[in-house]
C-alpha cells in the first residue's frame, strides 16, 4: 500500500457534478466539436466596468497586502449600507463576515455549527454541494423532497416534520439553484415561525436575490422580525448579481457569536479573501446599480424565450416543469423519454444516461438532476447568449422526438 492514504472523509467526496459535467462539454470541445453547452452556473457577462476600475486603482493605491481575515472594514460597511438600501434592514459590521465566494461562507457556516451526530435538513433538489459540505462536518444531511406542484417549495409543515432533538441547522436557497424556485413572502414566513418555534438556526443563501422574474417577490429571511433574524445566517455575494464569479467575494450576515466564530475558523484556514477583489465588490456595492438591473433584464428575456419554447414540450413529449421565478435554470423532468427510443437510436433509463446520451447524440451538454436529489431531471443553464438557446433548444427537441 502507499504511504499517500487519503483521509476516509476525503475518500467519501465526490466531486462537484456540474464541474464534471462541464468539463465533459469542454473535453469535446477540445476535440473541435461544436457543443451547445448549458452546465454553466454563471453569469456569461463580464464584471461591469466601473467594478474593474475599482480593481485596478485598488492595485495601483497599493491595496495588495493581507486585510484583516474576515474582510476589509470598508467593504462591510459596504453590505450593511446595500442590506439598508435594498431591504431596509439594519445589521452592524460585527454582523458580517467576508469570505472567498459563498460557497466558501456557506462552508464555514456549517463547519462552525455543525459536528458528528448533528442533523442539518435540506428541501430537495438542493445545491450539489450542500450535502457534500454537510457530510464533510460528519454532521448528516436530512433531505426534504418537495414537488414540482408545490413550485419546489418545502411547506411548513415538512419543516416540521424533519426536526429532530439533533437537528442543528436548516439550509434554503431562495430564489434556488436548480429549480429557479421563488418561496412566497407568506410560506417564507411560515418557515420563520417553525425554525423560531423549535429554536433551528437557517442558513438562508440568498445568493440569486437580484435575479428575479416575472412577478417574482423576494424576501430577506431576516426581515422576518428580531426572534427570526436572531437565528438566520444570511449568506449571498457578488457572484451572480454583479457577473463577479471569478473574483471569489462572498459574505455572511448573522448573529456576532456565529460571525466571530467564523472569522476564527476562516483566519486559520485561508486568512483574507483577495483584497482586490474586495475593493473592487465596495464600488459593486456602493456604485451604480444599472448594470444589475441590465444584466437581469437580459436573463429575463432568455428566461421568457425558453418558458415559450418548453411549453409545447408537456403535451409533446410529457416533458413537465415549474416555470422559474428566479436564478437562471430551467429544471424539467424527461422522466417520460425513458426506455422510449430517442434520436440516435438512444433508450435511457435515468437522466445521468439522458444527458449522456444527448451529449453524445446531439452535443447538448446538460446537468443531470440526480446531482441535486432531483431523479429524472435535468438542469439548463440559460445564462448563456441566445443563439445557443436557439439552436440548443432545437436539438434537445429533435432528440425528445426520436
Ligand atoms: C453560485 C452559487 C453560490 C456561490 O457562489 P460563489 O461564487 O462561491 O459566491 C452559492 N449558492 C448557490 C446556490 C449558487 O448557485
Amino acid at each position: 500500500m502507499s504511504a499517500l492514504r487519503l483521509s476516509p472523509v476525503v475518500q467519501s467526496l465526490k466531486p462537484s457534478a456540474t464541474l464534471a459535467a462541464a468539463a465533459k462539454a469542454k473535453d469535446l470541445k477540445s476535440k473541435g466539436i461544436n457543443v451547445y453547452d448549458f452546465t454553466l452556473g454563471e453569469p456569461d457577462f463580464i464584471t461591469p466596468a466601473n467594478v474593474r476600475q475599482a480593481a485596478v486603482a485598488a492595485m495601483e493605491a497599493g491595496h495588495t497586502h493581507y486585510t484583516p481575515s474576515g474582510g476589509i472594514p470598508e467593504l462591510k460597511k459596504a453590505v450593511c449600507a446595500a442590506y439598508k438600501r435594498d431591504y431596509g434592514l439594519d445589521f452592524t459590521a460585527a454582523q458580517v463576515l467576508i469570505s472567498n465566494g459563498a460557497k466558501h461562507s456557506i462552508h464555514n457556516v456549517i463547519a462552525s455549527l455543525c459536528g458528528p451526530g448533528d442533523e442539518v435538513i435540506i428541501p430537495a433538489p438542493y445545491w450539489v454541494s450542500y450535502s457534500a459540505l454537510v457530510e464533510l462536518t460528519g454532521a448528516l444531511p436530512v433531505i426534504v423532497d418537495t414537488s414540482e406542484a408545490s413550485g419546489f417549495c418545502m411547506s411548513a409543515d415538512q419543516f416540521r416534520n424533519a426536526i429532530t432533538p439533533r437537528t442543528r441547522l436548516m439550509m434554503l436557497n431562495n430564489p434556488s439553484n436548480p429549480t429557479g424556485a421563488t418561496y412566497p413572502v407568506d410560506q417564507l414566513e411560515a418557515l420563520a415561525r417553525v425554525a423560531v418555534e423549535h429554536d433551528i438556526p437557517v442558513l438562508s443563501d440568498e445568493i440569486y436575490e437580484k435575479l428575479l422574474y416575472a412577478g417574482a417577490g423576494f424576501r430577506c429571511f431576516a426581515s422576518f422580525g428580531a426572534d427570526v433574524a436572531a437565528r438566520t445566517i444570511i449568506v449571498s455575494g457578488v457572484s451572480k448579481a454583479y457577473a463577479m464569479t471569478g473574483w471569489r467575494i462572498g459574505w455572511t450576515i448573522g448573529p456576532v457569536e456565529v460571525i466571530k466564530a467564523m472569522d476564527n475558523l476562516q483566519s486559520q484556514e485561508t486568512s483574507n479573501p483577495c483584497s482586490i477583489s474586495q475593493y473592487a465588490a465596495v464600488e459593486a456595492l456602493n456604485g451604480p446599480q444599472e448594470s444589475v438591473e441590465a444584466m437581469r433584464c437580459e436573463f429575463e428575456k432568455r428566461r421568457d424565450y425558453v418558458m415559450g419554447r418548453m411549453r409545447p414540450w408537456r403535451e409533446k413529449f410529457g416533458v413537465t416543469f415549474a416555470e422559474p421565478g428566479g436564478a437562471f435554470y430551467a429544471f424539467f423532468n424527461v422522466n417520460s423519454s425513458f426506455g422510449k427510443p430517442l434520436a440516435g437510436g438512444h433508450t435511457v433509463y435515468n437522466a445521468t444516461d439522458f444527458c449522456t446520451a444527448l451529449l453524445e447524440q446531439a452535443h447538448v451538454a446538460l446537468v443531470t438532476g440526480d446531482a441535486f436529489g432531483a431523479p429524472g431531471y435535468v438542469r439548463l443553464s440559460f445564462a448563456t447568449n441566445i443563439e445557443t438557446i436557439t439552436a440548443g433548444l432545437d436539438r434537445i427537441e429533435a432528440f425528445l422526438a426520436g
